[in-house]
């Protein structure tokens, strides 16, 4: 079974913190990590691929830094490395990321395509299903556990209030939920070994795509305008009994026009 996990780098957001002047994020020196969904996506291809054989294959669409996202996950285990790199990516949206993410798709040969639910910087989870429309196939969402028989898999895909089992045949996109499994961490061998493994850099010119439609060109996204959350004002303490500070609550709520 061959299998291609989508995996991006992305901010540790443990590590970000707020300048308290300005009250905007600090960027500077924050360390950069796998996407932690991806990372569940890895581990369970990994468990697939040792179950049933195949190969493990990771791919990233970012600039060259990303590479050692990649290097981390062929310590953790992953065959092979593909970075997709190119300026005419810059200023994608989640649709042309997921358009250059297909063309890169359609060179390989794939029985599973696994995604993350989510990245935690963009935070839109559309990445994965804009992939799976891009290809013309199946996709099941919020993968909880997958059980491999063949080319048929067993999907428990979690609902906000549920859980739902579907059977679906190869070829298919999964996103992966943190619920899927706990990541290995990289194995002191494979760190070892992925010195000498090559991570494959491709640039525009090696995708299946149409120019026009990559990068900030090619995504429908319009950002109007940005705007960090106004700083909460100092809440007010009632020091009257109980009785009296209801009333007062509701007249203040009512000042307001909350109630
Ligand atoms: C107008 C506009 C311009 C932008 N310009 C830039 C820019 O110049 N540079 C920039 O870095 N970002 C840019 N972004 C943000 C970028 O579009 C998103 O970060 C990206 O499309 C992924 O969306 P997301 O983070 O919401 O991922 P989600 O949809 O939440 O991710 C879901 C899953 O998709 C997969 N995935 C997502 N992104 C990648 C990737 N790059 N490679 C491999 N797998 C992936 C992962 O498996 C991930 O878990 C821009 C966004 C907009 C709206």
């Amino acid at each position: 079974m061959n299998i291609v996990v989508c995996l991006k780098q992305v901010p540790d957001t443990n590590e970000v913190k707020i300048d308290p002047k300005t009250g905007t994020l600090i960027r500077e020196g924050v360390p950069s990590i796998i996407n932690p969904d991806d990372k569940n996506a890895l581990e369970e291809s990994l468990v697939m691929r040792d179950k049933v054989g195949g190969k493990v294959t990771v791919i990233s669409m970012g600039p060259p830094q990303a590479e050692s996202a990649l290097r981390e996950s062929l310590a953790m285990g992953a065959d092979e490395a593909i970075l997709i790199s190119d300026r005419a990516f810059a200023g994608a949206d989640t649709c042309a990321t997921a358009y250059a993410l297909s063309g890169a798709l359609k060179k390989l040969d794939y029985d599973v395509i696994f995604a993350g639910r989510q990245a935690i910087d963009g935070d839109t989870a559309q990445v994965g299903p804009e992939i799976a429309e891009f290809l013309s196939i199946p996709q099941i969402t919020y993968v909880e556990k997958i059980d491999v028989n063949g080319n048929i898999l067993t999907v428990k895909k979690a609902w906000e209030d549920g859980y739902e089992t579907v059977k679906v045949n190869t070829p298919v996109l999964l996103t992966a939920i943190k619920e899927l499994n706990e990541p290995r961490y990289m194995g002191m061998k494979n760190i070892f070994e992925t010195f000498k493994k090559e991570v494959k850099v491709w640039n525009a010119d090696d995708l299946e795509v149409d120019k026009e439609r990559l990068g900030l060109k090619g995504s429908p996204t319009k950002v109007k305008r940005s705007a960090t959350k106004e700083a909460r004002g100092a809440g007010e303490v009632i020091n009257k009994p109980v009785k009296e500070a209801v009333t007062y609550a509701i007249s203040k709520l009512k000042e307001k026009h909350v109630i």
